[in-house]
């Protein structure tokens, strides 16, 4: 695509920007390149939450300068809807990064219909689509195989070892997957015992692997051990419980402070049931449902859970939740970053100002006490503005928190 810039720097710093875009510039992009090929098969991939994603094999057709060989068909409805099925000929698009897609069948290739199966294609348990508290059906079809599923358990490794979760250097996808095939690590508390578990199996030690050297497997087993002091809310998000993604760890983390504390409760709640003195002491909180309460006490039901669950507190120590500071002059607030942050990522700002007891929102409202403003903040400031809101720039902020 091409993008048209207004050439003054001056009418630039004039025109301003809406929300995080410029009104000094506007980009023009191709549309979405689009190319027909027979579909030659569909596969099923399994998630980490044991979803069931049908994938189209295509046979490769260049869209976009790019090569083409699959394409996500989403889920089952999305293949009635089409109607496609392998041996037809359909058109595909790709625009941009986002991931090719099937957009129709162009010729029908004369097969059998396709139905989605009703087992994991990878450990076999039943595959069923659930039904949500309103009676609804997932789009979705999720294995039930759990942790017994090896697909999830390698999709659940990595993303107990990702960035918003324990986030350990030189322990990627890549590794997960090798470690996995190599039969060293079957769970998360596997990573803690690696060297051992390397041993076990009657392999060569890690140096003598390929692509792995002296150095290499030293820095891997130093980063890992770094990482056996874990924060609350970190862990908790690293368990990959549906329905308790990274948000929903954090209030856990700061109403309880202490995991065990927490996890007493949770161990409560799922022996005496939705509705007991524990269950509402978790769903009471504010910004967390039932639907999570109700994950996490599944979760400590399944006996292979909680037996993993021990065998990682026997490796690592929770970190408590550093006590929301009560006397921090932002305790209680509820505050908005709009705009470009300079001193810190959207991440970074949200932590700290949760820590400091004030909560973040996304909207401005007249529940907001705080706007804290950067560069480009556009309408949000302006509502600001209409309702009074008190409004500060990032230096501001700082000052008022107290440095770093
Ligand atoms: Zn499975």
């Amino acid at each position: 695509g091409a993008v048209l810039t207004v050439d003054s720097l001056r009418d630039q710093r004039e025109l301003g920007f809406v929300s995080r875009a410029p009104r000094w510039a506007i980009a023009h992009k191709f549309p979405a390149e689009k190319a027909t090929t027979e579909l030659l098969g569909i596969d099923i991939q399994v998630g980490r939450t044991g979803s069931l994603t049908p994938v189209a094999r295509l046979q490769p057709v260049t869209v976009g300068g790019v090569v083409v060989s699959n394409a996500t068909l989403h889920n089952e409805d999305e293949i009635a809807r089409l109607g496609v099925k392998p041996g037809d000929t359909v058109e595909v698009q790709r625009a941009g990064d986002v991931i090719p897609q099937v957009l129709r069948v162009v010729k029908d290739g004369g097969g059998a219909l396709w139905t989605m199966p009703h087992q994991c294609p990878i450990c076999g348990s039943d595959a069923v689509r659930e039904i949500d508290a309103k009676g609804e059906e997932d789009v979705r079809r999720r294995c039930t195989g759990g942790l017994v599923c090896p697909a999830q358990a390698v999709e659940r490794l990595k993303h107990f070892v990702s960035r918003k979760a324990l986030d350990i250097d030189g322990l990627g996808a890549k590794q997960i997957q090798l470690f996995h095939e190599k039969g060293v690590l079957k769970g998360p508390q596997d990573i803690f015992r690696l060297a051992e578990a390397i041993e076990a199996a009657g392999l060569p030690p890690l140096e003598e692997w390929d692509g792995f050297g002296k150095v290499s497997a030293r820095k891997l087993f130093d980063a890992i051990d770094a990482h056996r002091t874990v924060p609350f809310a970190r862990f908790l998000n690293g368990l990959g419980i549906r329905h308790v993604g990274q948000t929903t760890s954090q209030l856990f983390a700061r109403t309880f402070l202490a995991w065990d504390a927490f996890w007493t409760t949770v161990v409560s709640a799922a022996e005496e049931g939705e509705g007991s003195e524990a269950w509402e002491a978790l769903a009471g909180i504010d910004g967390i449902g039932a639907t999570a309460v109700n994950a996490l006490c599944d979760f400590e039901r399944e006996a292979h859970n909680r037996e993993m669950l021990a065998a990682l507190l026997s490796e690592l120590t929770i970190e408590d939740e550093a006590k929301a500071a009560s006397d921090s002059p932002v305790a209680g607030k509820t505050i908005v970053f709009t705009g470009t942050l300079e001193r810190m990522t959207r991440d970074e700002a949200k932590a700290r100002a949760g820590a400091l007891g004030a909560k973040v929102s996304g909207s401005v409202s007249k529940k907001t006490d705080l706007i804290v403003a950067g560069p480009g903040a556009g309408s949000k400031l302006k509502k600001a503005a209409e309702l009074g809101i008190q409004t500060m720039t990032e230096d501001e902020w700082f000052d008022l928190i107290g440095g770093a």
